[in-house]
């Protein structure tokens, strides 16, 4: 869910004048500048700008909080990064898994969650999605661990929408295969487990932006130790020295301060976001039998809005252009029709290598535009041309 123009620091007017749109798929919610500047002016006063500063030490701690991590059953650690991407990546590298092991990633998610493998050593295989929430489930990890042994898997939060972690719990439990759950998108929706591993993104177009950013969360905290010396360079303890190939993937204190703002002003965006998609849901429920949502969405403060056409999406996709309202396919094409990624082996519980919940939802699905700055007629618009191209 990348590559929308700009960051949220330009004017809402701007972003819609360069992308010629009327109604734009994504307006990214971030704080103005007036409430960043205590943060940054804190910053200033440190002369401390990156290498784990202060104002990333306090915005760790404020996340923290955030995600209530106080009052998990025992202790979570958390780590800032540069980007969700980096972090999984580290994520996987801390793991010290066996070079090239095979790493269970679903089709259908953005493509950094395998290529964060494919950058960590590993070697990604590609799991089908089950069809009511549209995310690898345990079971079927479990079915294809049993015929390809697998080093890790990474579930995805679909669109944003939370995890269920007891499956997960279980699975790690029963089979000592590590979980990274690539929670990207659903940072303020994503139940903590305190067992496995959570990698967040504050990129701009994620709910909580800040403009570039990664979060894990994690119960071991020399994991989380050994993941924050590899974004370090891999600089561990006294003496400068290099103990491990790392990278540079740390958050600056200017993102941090950026996040700071976020935290101050999130019931605002959050509240911005149920509006929408509580207009939205009201708008479509007469189409009940010709569109379909993922399980568990009408509960949820979405990241994006992702529809099930069952007419298939081409035709209600063709009009909205027409109308000057922009679309996107989040998370399509699957990830094995990537060039970069189709040599990419694809695992299913058959053993035929076939995904059909992916392919199914290839010409389904569209993602309508979903921003806490849609007014009420924007979306009755859009749910009227939505009802026009399926009924
Ligand atoms: C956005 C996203 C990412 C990448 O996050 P960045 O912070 O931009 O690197 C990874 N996985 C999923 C599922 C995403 O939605």
């Amino acid at each position: 869910m990348l590559n929308e123009a700009g960051s949220g620091l330009i004017s809402v007017r701007y972003i819609i004048l360069i992308q010629n749109y009327e109604i734009h798929c994504l307006v990214p919610d971030l704080p103005a500048p007036q409430a960043v500047l205590p943060y940054l002016e804190e910053m200033q006063a440190n002369r401390w700008y990156s290498n784990f500063g202060p104002v990333v030490g306090r915005f760790e701690g404020a996340m923290a909080k955030f995600l209530k991590l106080d009052d998990m059953v025992s202790p979570m650690f958390v780590q800032t990064f540069s980007s969700a991407t980096a972090g999984l990546e580290i994520a996987l590298r801390a793991l010290n898994l066996p070079a090239h092991a095979k790493v269970l990633v679903p089709a259908l998610t953005f493509p950094a969650t395998a290529l964060a493998a494919v950058n960590a050593g590993l070697t990604p295989v590609l799991a089908d999605v089950n069809d009511c929430d549209w995310m690898l489930s345990a079971d079927v990890a479990r079915q294809i661990h049993a015929n390809t042994p697998l080093a890790a898997v990474m579930p995805v939060a679909a669109f944003g929408s939370p995890i269920d972690i007891g499956q997960w719990e279980k699975f790690q439990d029963d089979t000592g295969v590590p979980v990274i759950l690539d929670a990207a998108a659903a940072l303020g929706q994503q139940e903590i487990s305190p067992k496995l591993i959570h990698v967040f993104s504050m990129h701009a177009t994620k709910p909580f932006g800040v403009g570039e950013g990664g979060l894990l969360v994690a119960p071991d905290e020399a994991f989380v130790a050994q993941a924050k010396s590899l974004s370090n360079f891999g600089f561990l303890g006294a003496g400068g020295v290099v103990r491990q190939v790392g990278t540079n993937a740390k958050m600056g204190e200017y993102y941090a301060a950026v996040g700071m703002a976020q935290i101050d002003r999130w019931t605002e965006v959050l509240g911005r976001r149920k509006e929408a998609a509580h207009h939205y849901f009201a708008g479509l429920q007469g189409l009940k039998n010709a569109i379909k949502y993922q399980k568990g969405f009408e509960e949820l403060v979405p990241a994006v809005f992702p529809v099930y056409i069952q007419a298939g999406a081409q035709k209600v996709i063709d009009r909205l252009e027409a109308e000057g309202i922009q679309t996107r396919r989040w998370y399509l094409p699957p990830l094995y029709e990537h060039p970069a990624l189709t040599h990419l082996e694809k695992v299913s519980v058959q053993g035929d290598g076939i995904l059909p919940v992916c392919e199914d939802l290839k010409t389904k699905l569209v993602g309508l535009p979903f921003h806490g700055f849609l007014s009420e007629a924007d979306i009755n618009k859009i749910c009227k041309i939505v009802a026009e191209e399926t009924l």
